[in-house]
């Protein structure tokens, strides 16, 4: 047994767990580097002290100096326990779409917490970057660790993961599977792998299915802190310097549902609870270790813990209210789901399904609702409501339109054929304006599998339509009557 002088000596050394019980079968075995056991509940401790460290030797950080970061919580939680620890004050800004829980983390471990809005193209001045770079401007003695960029990221890995691995393994390992956000993790560890093992390690990357580092179209995705999304309105994508895309030897495209679902499973029959990125990861292993024989062996980083998530991916309510969970919810729940609304109408040609729900100005998609573009005129929008059920569609934004169906987060508001009629006969719109002056309100939304009283719950007052949600995109447009009284 050791005793610690200071928590930031205890950050590493992380166990291996077979996964005996998602591995089952298979003939390659699958060990889960179970990062959420670092002092700071995640893998991003080892990046905070490793870049902590590089900013002191640099002397970009010096004693009464302030550490700033754009963090979806867990770098700002190591930086906070690095950086207070070793006398510094500590600014977090927070993307909004991440979990509440992870910024009360950072206010307890004493860090101040900006939150910034994600749904901003890169080149807005709100946009996270651009906020903590005004800030590291304005304080003096301020220091942005810069995590996406800075090279002691990926080589806290090189130096401690990677070798941690290797000796772990007992140099066995021949498949490295991790999420990518920064790349830090996949670059470093992936980099030590290949050097030690003389090229024996395979790399491979688990990306959300629509993320662009593995090809998808950048569009929204549910799993936090991993892969690449691109905002519609951002002109220049860039991928951070801490990704070193030639390490990563190919990927694994792992859709939400697969991802949420693996993460639950992993926490009830493995006894590990972890987040949504781990589930991403650990899909992809499995998928990976089916190829493989009983002479290879797979390690998957498991880089968060499953306390932060809750109130999402561990909770049975909010699954269902994105369409990711149909269950009944116990052996007696008899009563019909939304879907079975659907089906009765005709169905739908089934979430997740490339071309499921791609639908855009004036055609409505494989099973997907009629929508219309958020570019498009009244004159387009109003031919377009004339083939929506009912005359009202969802308005989306312009480059919404994709192979993986509209995501209910993009999703501006609604328009219906008989507002637009009114806004010209009176004057207030012109044909060739814009929908965006006749949008109306917000639709709402149910998930796919919840069952119809409580679907019948989501509408609130002056709500006649609903999105259907499936996988967290919009499959269908069910008017209230449909859902029974
Ligand atoms: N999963 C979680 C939960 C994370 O916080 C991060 C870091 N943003 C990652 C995965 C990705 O790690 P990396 O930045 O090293 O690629």
């Amino acid at each position: 047994m050791t005793v610690h002088e200071s928590v930031v000596d205890a950050i590493g050394g992380t166990p291996l767990f077979r996964l005996a019980r998602l591995g089952a079968g298979l003939a390659a075995p699958v060990y889960a580097k179970a990062e959420f056991l670092n002092i700071g509940g995640s893998v991003k401790d080892r990046a905070a002290l490793s870049m902590v460290l590089a900013a002191e030797r640099d002397g970009l950080l010096r004693p009464g100096g302030t550490i700033i970061e754009a963090t979806s919580g867990n770098t700002g939680i190591g930086l906070t326990i690095v950086g207070r620890r070793r006398g510094y004050r500590v600014i977090a800004c927070v993307s909004d779409r991440s979990a509440a829980e992870k910024s009360d983390i950072l206010r307890a471990y004493g860090a101040e917490v900006v939150l910034a809005p994600t749904a901003v193209p890169a080149e807005d001045p709100d946009h996270l970057f651009n906020v903590v770079r005004r800030l590291a401007e304005e304080i003096p003695g301020a220091w942005l660790a810069d995590q996406y960029d800075n090279p002691a990221n990926p080589d806290a890995h090189v130096r401690t993961t990677g070798p941690e691995i290797w000796e772990q393994t007992g140099g066995r390992v021949t498949h490295f599977v991790a999420g990518v956000g920064t790349g830090g993790t996949i670059s470093g560890t992936g980099a030590y792998l290949k050097k030690v093992s003389g090229g024996g390690v395979t790399v491979i990357g688990a990306d959300p299915e629509s993320s662009s580092y593995a090809g998808g179209d950048g569009s929204p995705y549910f799993v936090e802190s991993i892969g690449h999304f691109l905002h519609p309105g951002t002109a220049e994508d860039r991928w951070p310097k801490s990704y070193h895309r030639e390490v990563v030897d190919g990927f694994e495209r792992i859709p939400d549902r697969e991802s949420l679902l693996t993460a639950r499973r992993l926490a009830r029959e493995e006894g590990l609870l972890a987040g949504p990125s781990s589930g991403t990861a650990v899909a992809a292993a499995l998928r990976v270790a089916r190829r493989l024989g009983p002479e290879d062996l797979v390690v998957v980083l498991l880089p968060d813990s499953g306390r932060s998530y809750l109130s999402k991916l561990y909770s049975d309510d909010w699954l269902r209210r994105w369409g990711f969970l149909e269950e009944p919810r116990g052996a007696d729940d008899t009563e019909p789901t939304v879907r079975a609304v659907l089906d009765a109408a005709g169905g739908w040609s089934g979430a997740g399904a490339p071309g499921a729900g791609g639908s855009g100005a004036g055609e409505s998609g494989a099973g997907g609702p009629v929508t219309v573009a958020s570019d498009a005129s009244l004159a387009e929008a109003l031919a377009v409501l004339r083939t929506a059920p009912g005359g009202i569609a969802p308005v989306v934004l312009a480059r919404a339109v994709r192979p993986y169906g509209i995501s209910a987060t993009e999703v501006l508001g609604s328009l219906s054929a008989a507002a637009v009629q009114r806004a010209l006969a009176e004057g207030r719109a012109a044909p060739d304006g814009p929908v965006t002056s006749v949008l109306g309100p917000a639709l709402a939304t149910v998930g796919v599998g919840q069952p119809l009283s409580e679907a019948r719950e989501a509408f609130g007052p002056g709500q006649d339509a609903a999105l259907v949600l499936a996988d967290g995109r919009a499959v269908a447009l069910v008017h209230r009557s449909a859902l029974g009284s």
